[in-house]
């Protein structure tokens, strides 16, 4: 017979899926020993049997109920005992974290007996009674749909009827009051009494949890996490305690480091005389861990050994929930804690340091995607700003945008791809999607811990909450602050890493990458087998590729040059030209300005091998665009028709429509435009062999490959190889000088990957240039497909991913695992990358490493994360 609730001495951490994230922590905790209210977990799959009936089934009631019974028995109290209540709290917990998701009710088992028996027990009749109201209004709110503030107005009501500020003064008498106001409501809206008989409380609460599973908000949240919509929600029943009996209880949460800088120190905040969701819900503004150390030493040191014990126990840092009922800690909850990637980072290496954790659990420990978070932009330190108001820096990161109120707006306005920064008093569940969208978000009131935090670190938004004194009007639609009115749509900047608002646009730089992400690069590196390169054009990108730990270039687009203003002309006159001699004129003009680019960018690069691959895209593509010429022409036609300008333009315009082809992308480029028009590769092929000379001479050690692009025949590699490898030995010699420049190839057409047992014979290396090879293999437009039909097949999964940034490892894969092995067989030095955008996507990366690849090559910015990626995949 299936076991459907469990104990939590029966359930352990193994158990997450069974028992949720939650159950299992309280198992485990009580496992080991730590203090943790008794109570037991109702299953997931209880949940799920509960989705497919639509009703609790007998069987789970009645296994419910001798757990319930077990859990009297344990605490010497009873369900609705007029003079000893046993009171428990029905908490949700999925397999997978989903943070403020899923609906919580504390002090369940409360009626009008109960309530009096909490009184004798307690001598508090404040507290008895405020506990009630309480549990009415999340029961009515959560389980039946009440509307909370209708239960927020009857308070409140009450509260000015007496002249009361705040909650606390609420007397007993009072709180009757509200009491008799809450069940009216509750009757008013379900058309029935407030259920007095605490099995029926419990099990309607226990079907809303497995309800709320599927409420809108959760399915949100699963949606932009993906997380499955099949895994179901476990209900923990545990008995109550008291974080609101007075000024010796208090109910926080705490991490075990901290979760935006990663420093090894008790991070929390705690709020005295408060129960449950006060903390997290932001409505108080909580008091920071260190002043518990004050207020109650011997309580503080027993959470330090707690908080010890457990990350210790799941070696990573831990999120705690705990509640102080006079003075005795209890835990809550305890999971893996959500950090910045800042403090990923930190933690990881600190814990290799510390022993904790081995090496190639650190580099599994920080996402790709947080590396890329830690290479995004933050505030220029130069830059003059105006700073308006702060608030806690509660996620990292700079951003920009307009002020918008309204969560709706947010989302409509960020989806379309507006920068809008979203300003709220505090965010709900509800909020997710305008959160999403928005650059990022500001809210007035709240902790570190607060839902807008919480959800903004997980998102990688720059986020700033508890910012008190902007005072916001939200029907005005503005906020004041020290004098400063900001409206709608005015730009404001939030600092999420110093909680600074700023009036207006702020220039950003490029981040300072700190001691921590070196060093948890380094341990990457030890683990990975793939190498690293860059592509790089510029001795700038080659610079910054280095800087970011690229072991030299993958790929140095030559074209690129050229278009640069000076050149651009040179290049113009060198495709007009009509006879070699004429273009070898030009191109030799064209050399010393090619050395000079070499010379920087190996001189940068010293000591690490730069593929250079000699001139690829069609020559077209450099001259002014035809309509442009036309009008051009014309227009000098009616000023001064003999000029030289003027029939410069008309051999361009000639030239053009001769170059012109229906189908460029497979049309007259890369090698063949090299085999055509001998003197261009030539050219190129010399400015490097030059360059290195010089190099070598000046004592630098420049290890130049030179690469032939869009091979697709092995005539087409032995014709060019044999020319240009003629130039580089005539140099080498001429100059007297030792130096290996080895020659390969592009591998960007299917059949250069099919027949790469040939072509592998004249090339000392391949690089799959998986952009165009995906182009070929599946016949779409690089420049095309993404404007016409691919959205639409994305969308409708006519293909899982877009294969122009994810590999296709079918199709496109097959066609490079291939070529590995033919190449190979042939050539068994022969080296191996791929440089296409593919080379810094991790999915890639790891069918790369899988295929056998030497190295892969990537945009500078992406090195870093191709250097994790690699090692995630090795470990
Ligand atoms: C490629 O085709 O993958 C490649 C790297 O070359 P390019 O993008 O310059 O065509
Ligand atoms: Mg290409």
């Amino acid at each position: 017979m299936a076991k459907w609730v469990y104990d939590f001495e029966e359930g352990s951490e193994q158990m997450r899926n069974l028992l949720g994230g939650k159950g299992a922590g309280l198992s485990e905790m009580t496992r080991i020993g730590l203090p943790v209210p008794p109570g037991f977990t109702i299953t997931t799959e209880a949940c799920k049997d509960y989705q497919k009936r639509g009703y609790i089934s007998e069987e789970i009631k009645q296994e419910t109920l001798e757990h319930l019974r077990k859990l009297e028995e344990k605490t010497a109290k009873k369900f609705g005992d007029p003079e000893n209540p046993l009171l428990v709290s029905v908490r949700s917990g999925a397999p997978v974290s989903m943070p403020g998701m899923m609906d919580t009710i504390l002090n369940l088992g409360l009626n009008d007996e109960a309530v009096e028996g909490l009184k004798k027990l307690t001598q508090n009749g404040r507290f008895a009674y405020d506990s009630y109201r309480r549990f009415i209004q999340m029961f009515g709110d959560v389980v039946m749909g009440v509307p909370h503030e209708e239960f927020e107005k009857i308070l409140s009501y009450h509260k000015e009827k007496n002249g009361f500020k705040s909650d606390v003064e609420l007397t007993e008498e009072v709180l009757k009051e509200v009491i008799a106001d809450y069940k009216k409501l509750y009757r008013e809206h379900t058309g029935k009494d407030f259920p007095q008989d605490p099995m029926e409380q419990l099990f309607l609460a226990i079907e809303a949890v497995f309800k709320s599973w599927n409420n809108p908000r959760a399915i949100t949240y699963r949606m932009l996490n993906k997380i499955p919509d099949d895994l179901g929600t476990a209900v923990n029943i545990v008995m109550m305690v008291f974080g609101n009996m007075g000024n010796d209880s208090a109910t926080g949460v705490a991490f075990t480091r901290n979760p935006s800088t990663g420093e090894k120190k008790l991070y929390g905040e705690y709020l005295v005389n408060a129960q449950g969701e006060d903390v997290v819900a932001g409505i108080r503004t909580p008091k920071q861990i260190d002043e518990l150390k004050n207020e109650m030493p011997e309580t503080y040191n027993e959470l330090l050994r707690v908080a010890n014990i457990l990350e210790h126990h799941y070696r990573d840092m831990q999120d705690m929930e705990f509640t102080i009922e006079r003075g005795k800690l209890y835990m809550l909850q305890t999971r893996s804690g959500k950090r910045t990637a800042r403090a990923a980072v930190k933690i990881a290496v600190d814990m290799v340091k510390e022993g904790l954790i081995t090496k190639e659990e650190a580099v599994l420990r920080v996402s790709t995607e947080q590396i890329d978070q830690l290479l995004h932009k933050m505030i220029d330190p130069k830059a003059e700003v105006k700073v308006i108001a702060k608030g806690l820096p509660a996620s990292p990161g700079a951003a920009s945008g307009k002020v918008v109120f309204d969560v709706k707006e947010a989302a409509q306005r960020g989806k379309i791809g507006e920068a809008v920064i979203l300003v709220r008093p505090e965010t709900t569940p509800e909020d997710l999607e305008g959160m999403a969208h928005s650059q990022g978000i500001l809210t007035t009131r709240g902790g570190m811990t607060a839902h807008a935090a919480v959800v903004a670190r997980g998102m990688g938004i720059p986020c700033i909450v508890g910012a008190e004194s902007i005072k916001l009007d939200l029907e005005n639609k503005t906020f004041v602050v020290n004098g400063v009115t900001v409206r709608e749509n005015d730009i404001i900047t939030i600092d999420g890493t110093t909680g600074n608002v700023i009036l207006g646009e702020v220039p950003m730089v490029e981040p300072e990458l700190s001691g921590e992400f070196e060093e948890f690069l380094k341990i990457a590196d030890e683990l990975r087998k793939l190498g690293v390169k860059a592509n790089a054009n510029t001795p700038e990108e080659a610079r910054r590729a280095r800087s970011y730990g690229a072991e030299g270039i993958g790929l140095c687009r030559t074209e690129r040059m050229f278009l640069q203003p000076d050149r651009l002309p040179v290049m113009q006159d060198m495709i007009i030209a009509e006879t070699p001699e004429e273009r070898r004129e030009h191109l030799s003009k064209l050399e010393p300005l090619q050395k000079k680019d070499f010379y920087e960018i190996l001189k940068e690069m010293d000591g690490f091998p730069v593929i250079i691959r000699l001139l690829d895209p069609p020559l077209h593509e450099f001259l002014p665009q035809r309509e442009r010429l036309e009008k051009e022409i014309e227009e000098l036609r009616q000023t001064d028709f003999d000029s030289e300008l003027l029939k410069k333009k008309e051999r361009q315009l000639k030239r053009s429509k001769e170059l012109s082809e229906f189908n460029p992308m497979i049309g007259f480029r890369g090698c063949r435009v090299g085999i055509i028009y001998p003197e261009i590769y030539e050219m190129q092929t010399q400015a490097i062999v030059d360059a290195a000379i010089q190099l070598k001479k000046e004592g630098f050690n420049p290890k130049p490959k030179i690469m032939l692009p869009l091979i697709g025949h092995v005539n087409e590699m032995r014709t060019l190889r044999e020319k240009v490898e003629k130039i580089v030995k005539d140099k080498l010699n001429e100059a007297g000088m030792n130096l290996k420049i080895e020659i390969g190839t592009m591998v960007e057409v299917p059949r250069a990957a099919l027949t790469a047992d040939q072509i592998a014979q004249y090339a000392d290396f391949f690089s799959y240039g998986t952009n165009d090879l995906t182009q070929t293999t599946f016949a779409y437009s690089r420049d095309d497909a993404e404007g016409t039909f691919l959205p639409y097949y994305l969308e409708h999964k006519i293909l899982e991913k877009d294969p122009f940034m994810t590999i296709d490892r079918d199709g496109v894969g097959k066609l490079v695992r291939i070529g590995v092995v033919l190449g190979r067989h042939a050539n068994p030095s022969l080296e191996i990358g791929v440089c296409g955008e593919h080379g810094g996507d991790p999915e890639s990366i790891e069918f790369f490493h899988y295929a056998g690849l030497d190295y892969v090559s990537c945009s500078p910015f992406r090195v870093p994360i191709a250097r994790l990626a690699a090692a995630q995949v090795s470990v």
